[in-house]
């Protein structure tokens, strides 16, 4: 993968319209006919390629966007699913099952956590939760029922970078499968590269980018994918998390704009980031020098795409939190409302919104202050202009 270059892979796919449309049909059919009964059972019996049999199995447009999404991560193939939770949970049913365990990073996505900590415990799927930048608490973690270690590249909400070089290698030595959800940083991190076996999306964050449609792709060998589709044993299969085609159209065509966003969210977010810190703010944002592992990232990721869009701002307390979204709400700065990824910024305060599924003692432990507002930062034209409406909010609720 010397010259892989993400971009113009994905721009090098070309899909035509069935009249010639620069943009591919979309398959408005949940069966398919076949002209021989043969071909259906060859179909069946997963022999037959190009041959579509049913829409829960794939369809035309979802192979479109998953070939896409393929060569985003670089992988042979990928399966797309109706979110990031199909995702990551279809590919954790997968490989995990009764008395195997997983070795999970403690601080990921609240509705992962939940699955791993109040879900998978009632099929005897054991998740040990470690500081995933503590390499040998990681590796301490992993026993011989151990199948899997789970990440973010970065953490959510606490923005901590996952070693994936190192903890390629702990799992490569321990014979398990390294599972990356990238979510936050498409393009910046070729997280396959890397050393990811499995690499998930949320597509319904960045990589689609209008806050219009929730999605999800495991990115993974063909065997792995034709595994989760398999008609007998296949977890996408049987539990039928699957993307509609009018979405798989509209998210591909988001895709096409994907380079020019992520350059656009980084730039606006390191900006923000390196004025706060000088205003003697508490920000925390991978692209500052100030970030632990500053360093570390500056080695992962592509650096044209920069550091990613989301930065995080302690105010200490929720009350202040929220006073101050309010305002920059009111001033159209952007919404207070979870998801990322939009073109406006969008700003929550994790402890008591997308991280409250983790237990209050657990959230302090991990270092996950109620006061901590995550934003993911928009494309706003004039950052400067934003900056100092934002100096102004944080004036007026007392922060500044
Ligand atoms: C949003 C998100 C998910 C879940 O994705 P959905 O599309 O909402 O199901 C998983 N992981 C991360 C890091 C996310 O931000």
């Amino acid at each position: 993968m010397k010259d892989f270059d993400a971009a113009n892979n994905i721009q090098d796919l070309q899909y035509f319209g069935e009249f010639g449309g620069v943009n591919p049909s979309i398959s408005d059919s949940s069966t398919y006919t076949f002209l021989s009964a043969k071909t259906m059972f060859d179909t069946f019996e997963g022999n037959t390629e190009g041959c579509y049999l049913y829409s829960r199995h794939s369809s035309p447009s979802n192979l479109y966007l998953g070939e896409a999404l393929a060569q985003l991560e670089g992988t042979e193939s990928a399966n797309v699913t109706a979110s990031g939770m199909g995702a990551i949970t279809s590919t954790l049913l997968q490989l995990c099952k009764s008395g195997d365990e997983i070795v999970s990073s403690r601080t990921i996505y609240g509705g992962t956590y939940a699955f791993m900590k109040n879900f998978l415990p009632d099929y005897k799927i054991k998740t040990s939760f470690v500081d995933i930048t503590n390499l040998e608490a990681v590796e301490a973690a992993i026993t011989e029922n151990t199948k899997v270690l789970f990440c973010e590249t970065v953490s959510n909400p606490l923005l901590e970078i996952a070693d994936l070089r190192e903890l390629s290698k702990i799992a490569k030595k321990h014979n398990i499968k390294l599972i990356v959800d990238n979510t936050f940083s498409p393009l910046s991190i070729s997280s396959q590269k890397l050393g990811a076996d499995i690499t998930i999306h949320s597509l319904t964050k960045f990589i689609n980018g209008s806050s219009d449609a929730v999605g999800g792709v495991v990115c993974a060998s063909s065997d792995f994918v034709n595994s989760l589709k398999d008609v007998n044993s296949g977890a996408c299969m049987l539990l039928g998390p699957t993307m509609d085609s009018f979405r798989a159209a509209s998210i591909l065509k988001n895709l096409r704009t994907l380079h020019i966003r992520i350059k656009k969210h980084s730039e606006n977010a390191q900006y923000l980031a390196e004025n706060f810190e000088k205003d003697g703010l508490v920000v925390k944002y991978p692209g500052l020098k100030s970030h632990r592992q500053h360093e570390l990232y500056s080695t992962m990721i592509n650096k044209e795409y920069g550091f990613g869009g989301l930065l995080t701002l302690d105010v200490q307390t929720v009350e202040k939190a929220n006073e101050l979204m309010e305002l920059m709400q009111n001033e159209n700065l952007g919404y207070l409302a979870v998801s990322l990824g939009f073109y406006k910024t969008l700003f929550c305060a994790s402890g008591s919104s997308t991280s409250s599924e983790i237990p209050e003692d657990e959230q302090k432990e991990m270092g996950l202050s109620p006061g901590l507002i995550r934003m993911s930062i928009g494309l706003d034209h004039d950052i400067k202009r934003t900056y100092e409406k934002m100096k102004w909010c944080m004036k007026q609720v007392g922060i500044l």
